[in-house]
């Protein structure tokens, strides 16, 4: 199947044919046509299934085909969670509308206002924006809200599980009655059903794949590995398989930095990206790993959220996430677009529990590999330890795994808009998958 048969018209498709597409993905075959109809949509997607042109086309594509007005008032909004994913979906919206009379632009917090509200005034068609930006730039009377026509909802889950379900209901609330929406989610839990039942209208629901296919294509593999041994172990792996773009997982920003001055202590090029880091530096960290200068690219959940990074060979679970779903996200960074890929967790004794939630929700068995040749220095033995009591600053320097109690409150993002939302629930896996 061609991208010619899904009605899209011909500035689109001579722009998908410059991006290199040949053939649409499985989320675009069925959600391009839907949307084209005028049909709000209710799409489970993850990141890598290419879901933004799968909704970004028919949206500019309905754009292009409206009435144009000449103050050109924000006719589509699309919202995303993080910085990142809106500066990602903002080209992808530049790249496929570079052929319409369009306009399009994108406002998230972590920098400067000024150059966006100039944007803004100018008049945008399609704006891409994280909510608390958007809500203080509304408040300030910046941009209106009252035209617009297409109102997507990218990476819905986490938008909740970061907090912003107080503030896309108060961006609810500024836009017409009268409007398309397309609601995307990896995955669905009762709030994201919820969300869903009070703002879309007879929803076409679009399952690209089922949610775990991309699971399932990925090589997983698992080394029981003590974590006083986990980083001499990684840099054994990367210098011995050679590897040049790794995408490294920890769960806290402290571990993220320590893991990254070991490496560069044994001279593999890193950068750290995690909530503490500017937008400057996240943006010239994700520039180096895609263009080849960082080797290794040592992220935290939240700040990987999103990331299009094409073709990853590799993803490492230094730390295995807290939040099982999580490990969804992670490793769906590798395998992208039909692409194999491999995802390695570097597992603990402590982190076991960790793991056979993960089997449990992916309904999977991932299994531990040999660790062959392995030539750091044996592991620190227990008694040792405890004859050694770590002075309170070693304490504060251990990425201990996050007693049950305590998870899900940590590591959360550093968000704009009202503290109070920041209420973290744990997402569901979808029982239909
Ligand atoms: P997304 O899931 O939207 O983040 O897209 C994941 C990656 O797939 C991006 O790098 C896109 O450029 C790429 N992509 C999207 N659609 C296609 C397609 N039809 N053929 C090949 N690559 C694609």
């Amino acid at each position: 199947m061609s991208f010619n048969t899904l009605g899209l018209n011909e500035e689109l498709l001579k722009a998908v044919r410059q991006q290199g597409y040949e053939t649409p993905s499985p989320i675009q075959k069925k959600v391009i046509p839907v949307i084209l109809e005028g049909k709000d949509v209710l799409a489970s997607a993850q990141t890598g299934t290419g879901k933004t042109a799968g909704f970004t086309l028919p949206m500019l594509q309905i754009l292009s085909q409206g009435q144009q007005m000449r103050q050109r008032p924000i006719r589509a909004l699309v919202l995303t969670p993080t910085r990142e994913l809106a500066a990602q979906v903002f080209d992808n919206v530049k790249s496929y509308g570079r052929f319409l009379d369009l306009k399009s632009a994108v406002v998230f917090g972590g920098v400067k206002q000024n150059p966006q509200a100039v944007t803004l005034r100018q008049g945008v068609d399609v704006l891409v924006a994280t909510p608390g930006r958007l809500l203080d730039l509304h408040n300030q009377k910046i941009l209106s809200l009252a035209k617009v026509e297409i109102l997507v909802l990218d990476e819905a889950d986490r938008m909740l599980d970061m907090g912003f379900l107080r503030d896309i209901k108060k961006i609810i609330g500024f836009l017409p009655a009268k409007r398309q929406n397309l609601l995307f989610s990896a995955t669905f839990s009762k709030e994201i059903r919820l969300l869903a039942g009070s703002i879309l209208n007879n929803p076409i629901p679009i399952e690209a794949t089922p949610e775990n296919s991309t699971v399932e294509k990925i090589n997983q593999k698992a080394y029981r590995v003590e974590k006083d041994q986990k980083s001499a172990f990684l840099i054994q792996l990367i210098k011995e398989g050679n590897w040049k773009q790794v995408l490294v997982f920890t769960r806290t920003k402290h571990g993220a930095n320590k893991l990254c001055k070991s490496l560069l202590s044994k001279e593999i090029s890193s950068l750290a990206i995690h909530g503490n880091k500017s937008q400057q530096a996240r943006t010239k960290a994700l520039e180096g790993f895609k263009n080849g200068s960082i080797r290794i690219l040592v992220a935290t959940d939240i700040a990987a959220r999103g990331l299009d990074i094409p073709l990853l060979p590799h993803v490492i679970n230094y730390e295995l996430p807290s939040v099982p779903e999580d490990y969804v996200h992670r490793i769906g960074r590798t395998g992208r677009a039909g692409a194999s890929g491999e995802a390695i967790s570097l597992v603990s004794g402590e982190e076991m529990a960790y793991l056979r939630d993960i089997e449990k929700l992916t309904d999977q068995k991932i299994g531990f590999d040999k660790i062959e040749g392995f030539h750091a220095t044996a592991p620190i033995k227990e008694e040792v330890r405890k004859q050694e009591p770590l002075t309170e600053k070693q304490q504060n320097n251990q990425t201990r795994p996050i007693p049950r109690s305590e998870k899900n409150r940590r590591e959360q993002p550093k968000r704009e808009g009202n503290p109070e939302n920041q209420k973290r629930f744990r997402p569901k896996w979808p029982k239909n998958r």
